[in-house]
């Protein structure tokens, strides 16, 4: 019997359980291949308590090295920059041209910098994460040196839980005195404007709290290396723009040929299956359900990646896929700098330090399950 091959592209949140089920319960005649730029992946849940200092760098990310292993699968070190849908190919980044039979995405986002005059030069995207990171290092070792000014721009739960985080372990963690100014700048009217009103004030205390500055209802228009112009020409004087606004997608899908949102992500029916090329997946922030659209989230993610695994076994062995429905509101843990936390589900808001240990237990026990043996 041929060997059928799949490849899983991203070790994004939904593949990591991809790869975990079939590490435990191996598909026969499948070859295996994850196309992943980075060893280890961060877990959003634990970005911001990572950047806050509760957090090391290896409690907050997966080792996909291992769990590739567990699956039997095999690592290529690039990322895909293009795929022939009709050739089954998938083009990689180093010119490597792979084959498949079943093509799964899972290669998340980045924030829109490109769309904002000045904003590839002089914005740092939170993600990809590991740059993101080398920034903050930086930063915080300049912080020690002299006063710095941060402007964080996107008032989602990501620029919120970010601004809080930093100003965290700069005035706490590192002992250092409160020089380092925080803005945090939105077009909004408010800050996550997704969420209830309970939510939305327990989060500006805290940042008013914390000494975090709040501008609303201001769009930014360029970045440059003094910080940043507002439409009316307004000016935020900052050291160190970081961008946190919401998900774009990989340009490169624009030229796939499989159908896109309006936004350019993959479009995906309730099997996770792209709308026009059977036999390709996409999950997390880079699919789009076309019945049951959600916001780009960690959360969907996850929760697509036990569904993604199962009709990917299916699609393998030759049987019928299963309908998965995304749940239609989930509960959002949000972290407030220091071993605190805000929970938000529709209406529903109760904030306090058990939150954020009841947090932490989830977010543990998530990553505990992809501490893997290697077989
Ligand atoms: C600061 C911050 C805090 C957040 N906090 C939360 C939170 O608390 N809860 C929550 O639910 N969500 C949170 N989010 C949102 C969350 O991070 C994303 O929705 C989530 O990571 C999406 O998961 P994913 O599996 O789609 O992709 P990702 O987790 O981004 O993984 C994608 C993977 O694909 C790889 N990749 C990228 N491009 C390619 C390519 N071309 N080829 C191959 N591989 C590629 C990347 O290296 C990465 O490993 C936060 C976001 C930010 C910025």
């Amino acid at each position: 019997m041929k060997l059928k091959r799949l490849i899983l592209a991203g070790g994004g949140h939904a593949h990591v359980e991809v790869l975990r089920a079939f590490g435990a319960k191996p598909v026969p005649e499948v070859d295996v291949t994850l196309v992943t730029p980075e060893a280890d992946t961060p877990y959003s849940g634990m970005l911001p308590g990572l950047v806050a200092g509760h957090y090391s760098w290896r409690e907050s990310h997966i080792d996909l090295g291992a769990l590739a292993r567990y699956a039997g699968a095999r690592i290529k070190p690039t990322r895909i920059v293009g795929i022939n849908p009709g050739e089954r190919q998938v083009l990689c980044a180093d010119r490597r041209v792979l084959d498949y039979d079943l093509l799964s995405l899972d290669i998340g986002s980045t924030p829109p910098l490109n769309e904002i005059e000045g904003g590839d030069q002089h914005g740092v995207g939170v993600r990809p994460v590991e740059s993101f990171l080398e920034v903050w290092t930086a930063l915080c070792q300049e912080a020690r040196e002299r006063p710095l000014r941060v402007a964080v721009v996107g008032g989602g739960v990501g620029g919120v839980e970010l601004s809080l985080a930093m100003r965290h372990h700069l005035r706490l963690e590192s002992g250092l005195a409160p020089q380092t100014d925080l803005t945090l700048v939105t077009e909004g009217q408010s800050i996550v404007p997704d969420h209830s009103m309970g939510v939305r004030r327990s989060l500006q205390r805290a940042l008013a709290r914390n000494g975090v500055g709040l501008l609303t209802g201001l769009r930014v228009v360029r970045v440059d290396a003094d910080g940043l112009t507002l439409e009316g020409g307004a000016k935020v004087p900052a050291d160190c723009v970081i961008w946190a606004t919401g998900a774009a997608a990989p340009a490169w899908l624009a030229r796939s040929g499989l159908e896109l949102d309006e936004r350019g992500f993959v479009l995906v029916d309730e099997t996770l299956q792209s709308t026009s090329h059977p036999g390709i997946f996409a999950a997390g922030d880079v699919a789009t359900m076309r019945d049951h659209p959600r916001p780009k989230s960690g959360v969907y993610a996850v929760h697509q990646g036990p569904p993604l695994a199962e009709n990917l076994r299916l699609a393998l062995t030759g049987e019928s896929l299963k309908r998965f429905r995304p749940q239609r509101r989930a509960l959002a843990l949000i972290s407030t700098g220091g071993r605190h936390a805000v929970a938000s589900r529709g209406g529903i808001t109760f904030q306090g330090w058990w939150v954020w240990r009841w947090k932490n237990s989830i977010d543990r026990k998530f990553m505990a399950r992809y501490v893997v043996g290697t077989k």
